[in-house]
């Protein structure tokens, strides 16, 4: 049983780990099976090569990595300058920037689990690009890269792809991560990854798999049952620093994990993927490490996390279980991935 409030460094904020309520009587819904592996091609996907979009556009005959602008964006260059002035104290901006697609293969019936390590590889690269070539936009100050995957988090199409937002403010758990780890250096002269890094190689329950260059772990602090963070070793802000051989160990690591998640119930497993990158905005980030963090958010194979009173109403995390358990259960569920191993 763990019954405790755990700090969480990144966030500055509280997590509860209640691992005792697991097992408590449930009677609420549960989400409905996973349907079968769809074909390789799907003529009405607004993803797969050569197929028409809902703007008009024809997608490329791609074989690897495709990107494009999305055609229904949050935000846009387009985005309208001449606002209706808000009442009072409001205040409102255009919503400048640029959204983006990245479809990781021209395959509609593979997920990033199931792809070569060159191939992601190659997605690791285009991020990079993407993330130098945003950036370097006068108006953008962030550029967030993330994937929705499965129903569970509100897609349908399992095409493989991730979105980029490219906006004009930092979004506000980087703002957080980046002043924890501003603030951490200034008073302890160490960097605050690097702490947890060493923190989780000294327990060593929670880690999923490390090489040379990339580790992968449940961290101490975590919110979620199976959430994950995938890292370098080294600090940096962005993965455009990355280095070809370190490039190509955060793919290993990445597999690594996502085969775990899909091997534990044998279904796609759906998560929220987001890379916290530093600011392009100009500012100093050196003490701000690159990683990629994975919200899963299912407990249970047909039961979903639910954001109620502590999280909703009070804006912290309760979380049902303790990571440690559920590291477990992932590292008993390493590959190769269910859907491609020999009967
Ligand atoms: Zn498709």
């Amino acid at each position: 049983m763990t019954w405790e409030e755990r700090w969480h460094p990144l966030r500055q904020e509280w997590v509860i780990v209640a691992a005792h309520r697991q097992h408590r009587p449930w009677s609420g819904n549960t989400l409905q099976e996973q349907a079968p592996r769809p074909p390789a091609y799907v003529s009405d996907c607004y993803l797969c090569p050569g197929n028409v979009r809902v703007s008009g556009q024809h997608n490329e005959h791609y074989k690897g990595v495709f990107v494009f602008d999305n055609d229904h964006p949050a935000v846009g260059p387009l985005a309208p300058r001449d606002l209706t002035p808000p009442v009072g104290l409001y205040r409102a901006r255009p919503a400048s920037g640029q959204a983006r697609v990245v479809c990781y293969s021209p395959r509609h019936d593979v997920s990033l689990a199931e792809l070569e390590i060159e191939e992601i590889v190659a997605l690791l690269s285009t991020w990079q690009a993407e993330y130098r070539r945003l950036g370097a936009e006068p108006e953008v100050s962030h550029v967030l890269v993330f994937e929705n995957r499965g129903e569970a988090v509100g897609v349908s199409n399992p095409h493989p792809h991730c979105q980029i937002y490219a906006t004009n403010f930092v979004f506000r758990t980087i703002e957080v991560e980046v002043e924890a780890s501003r603030r951490y250096r200034l008073e302890t002269g160490r960097l605050l990854f690097q702490d947890i890094i060493a923190a989780e190689a000294q327990d060593g329950r929670r880690i999923l798999v490390e090489n040379e260059s990339a580790i992968a772990f449940l961290p101490y602090f975590a919110r979620y049952a199976y959430e994950t963070y995938v890292a370098p070793k080294r600090t940096v802000p962005s993965i455009a620093e990355l280095a070809p051989n370190e490039l190509l160990d955060l793919a290993g690591a990445l597999k690594h994990v996502l085969v775990c998640f899909d091997n534990l119930w044998k279904m796609p497993f759906p998560y929220v993927m987001a890379l916290h990158q530093a600011p392009t905005d100009g500012g100093n980030y050196g003490a701000f490490h690159f990683h990629i963090e994975f919200h899963p958010p299912l407990r249970k194979p047909n039961l979903l996390k639910y954001l109620a009173g502590p999280e909703i109403g009070g804006g912290c995390f309760l979380s049902d279980t303790a990571p440690e358990e559920k590291a477990l259960e992932l590292r008993s569920a390493k590959g190769p991935h269910y859907r491609q191993a020999q009967p």
